[in-house]
């Protein structure tokens, strides 16, 4: 029997919804600490014309029912709890559900269960094909897509996207052949590294309205001399069409190899980069086959943070607490080596095993996962809390060790100094207020209960005030 097509007596509505982590949602407003769901805005690019499209974003505003054709959402393990929520109110309403993103992509029967369709991994090649099957009464369970070439990629519609995002953001390439155990970045787009043509990523960064750029991909450089060419050649463009925009940018240690990566990077508005350091302990980055810094050795973190320095761009280094050898007296040490150290801006999370990890598997299969009544306890995966039985001591005692060490390193008077010494280190105030505005909001973040600092507070000097503004 031939299913009958969707009646078009008025365009279709596609609505889509990035949800929050209701139980962090004071934190996650903090207009610095986010940013636009480019998924949603690619697939509101992919979506066809005769389709009307609202993004409702949770980051800015609080739910209210709207009525639509499809409602689509974006997740991570931390907020899929949200999607599924809102997801309910829609099938009761009779309104198809879809869901996407990394969690719905490594737990697609779970995902399953909460809304009527589920894409698995990234859905540029297959989402034609589900609003075809949507509008033809033909949608089915699930859709795979492939790791497919980013060469014509739609550019995000950000014109969905709410004004009050601090920074922009832009995508220039995907996957990682790195297969650090707590990542599920390879897992989800692939261990092969995807390269968007340079023209096309000048074209959209110039479509861009923020002052500040956050370029989303996990390491721009890349893993090769061919990538870091393409990189060059990157920045150059940014030179070369004029484009002047303060950005940061994620990267492994071997950004500070090639000399004129750095210079090149700089004088294109590069002000800092995020490097995951993860432990200042060989031990551990085995224990997480961070390989790439293994085999360099941590010796050479102080030489890579000279280097970024010596052209006035900032370290932004992330570190795990709670990595599978980590005693008492290692917290202590990386915290110590984190307050010595001549790092601008400092990210520690704590160990969090994700689904589509090897440590989550291995985690589940020890029986050492603290919280498994899922999805309701994926609100807890949220890098900000131990949801694992630890080896070398108990649960309590790493979160409260956790906690000590987390108030030596985001002492505000020690933040104070950090700054300081950006300063003089980097010769420059935008990269030092940056680092430092990062410094104040990850503490205020991890500190939530206590009063939030801002820059006034810390009485850095109106000069500084004026030197962010102006950034
Ligand atoms: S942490 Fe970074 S280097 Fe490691 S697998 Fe993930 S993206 Fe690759």
């Amino acid at each position: 029997m031939l299913m009958a097509s969707r009646k078009m007596s008025k365009p279709f509505k596609l609505l889509l919804i990035n949800p929050i982590n209701q139980h962090r949602k004071g934190l996650l407003r903090d207009k610095h600490a986010i940013y636009p769901p480019l998924s949603l805005g690619i697939i509101a690019a992919l979506t066809p014309s005769h389709w009307h499209i609202e993004l409702l974003d949770e980051n800015f505003e609080d739910f209210s029912f709207r009525l639509a054709d499809l409602v689509a959402f974006t997740s991570f393990t931390s907020t899929v709890n949200r999607a599924y929520e809102l997801s309910a109110i829609y099938r009761a309403r009779g309104i198809k559900t879809v869901i996407g993103g990394i969690h719905a992509s490594m737990m697609p029967e779970e995902a399953s269960a909460h809304c009527d369709v589920v894409v698995i991994n990234e859905a540029e090649g297959v989402w034609a094909k589900l609003i075809h099957d949507f509008e033809n009464n033909q949608l089915q369970t699930f859709y795979r897509g492939k790791w497919q070439s980013l060469e014509g990629m739609p550019v995000a519609r950000r014109d969905l996207f709410h004004p009050g995002y601090v920074f922009g953001s832009l995508q220039t390439s995907r996957g990682c052949p790195m297969k650090c155990d707590f990542c599920s970045v390879h897992t989800f787009n692939g261990s092969k590294y995807r390269q968007r043509p340079i023209n096309e990523v000048l074209d959209e960064f110039e479509t861009i309205p923020q002052q500040r750029i956050f370029v989303v991909d996990d390491n721009l450089i890349g893993y090769s001399k061919q990538s870091a060419e393409r990189a060059k050649e990157f920045f150059r463009g940014i030179i070369a069409r004029g484009i002047k925009k303060d950005w940061f940018c994620q990267a492994s240690i071997n950004v500070a190899d090639d000399e004129e990566v750095l210079q090149l990077a700089a004088t294109s508005g590069c002000r800092l980069i995020l490097l995951g350091l993860e432990s200042e302990k060989m031990e551990a980055l085995k224990d997480v086959h961070k390989t790439l810094n293994a085999k360099r050795g941590v010796g050479q973190y102080a030489e890579v943070f000279e280097r970024l320095h010596k052209h006035g761009i900032g370290v932004l280094g992330t570190f795990i607490m709670g990595m599978e050898s980590d005693a008492e007296q290692d917290l202590t040490n990386r915290a110590d080596y984190i307050i010595d150290s001549t790092i601008d801006a400092i990210q520690t999370t704590i160990m969090t095993p994700l689904p589509g990890t090897g440590l989550f598997n291995r985690y589940l299969k020890e029986n050492r996962l603290l919280y498994t009544n899922f999805p309701s306890d994926w609100s807890k995966y949220h890098f900000g809390e131990v949801v694992f039985k630890p080896l070398t001591m108990s649960s309590a005692q790493l979160s409260e060790c956790i906690r000590l060490q987390a108030g030596r390193m985001y002492e505000p008077k020690s933040l104070k100094r950090r700054f300081m010494q950006s300063l003089k280190l980097t010769g420059n105030a935008v990269t030092a207020s940056w680092a430092y505005a990062s410094n104040l909001q990850y503490r205020n973040i991890l500190f939530e209960h206590e009063k939030r600092l801002t820059i006034d507070d810390m009485m850095i000097g109106q000069q500084f005030s004026d030197n962010k503004e102006n950034a």
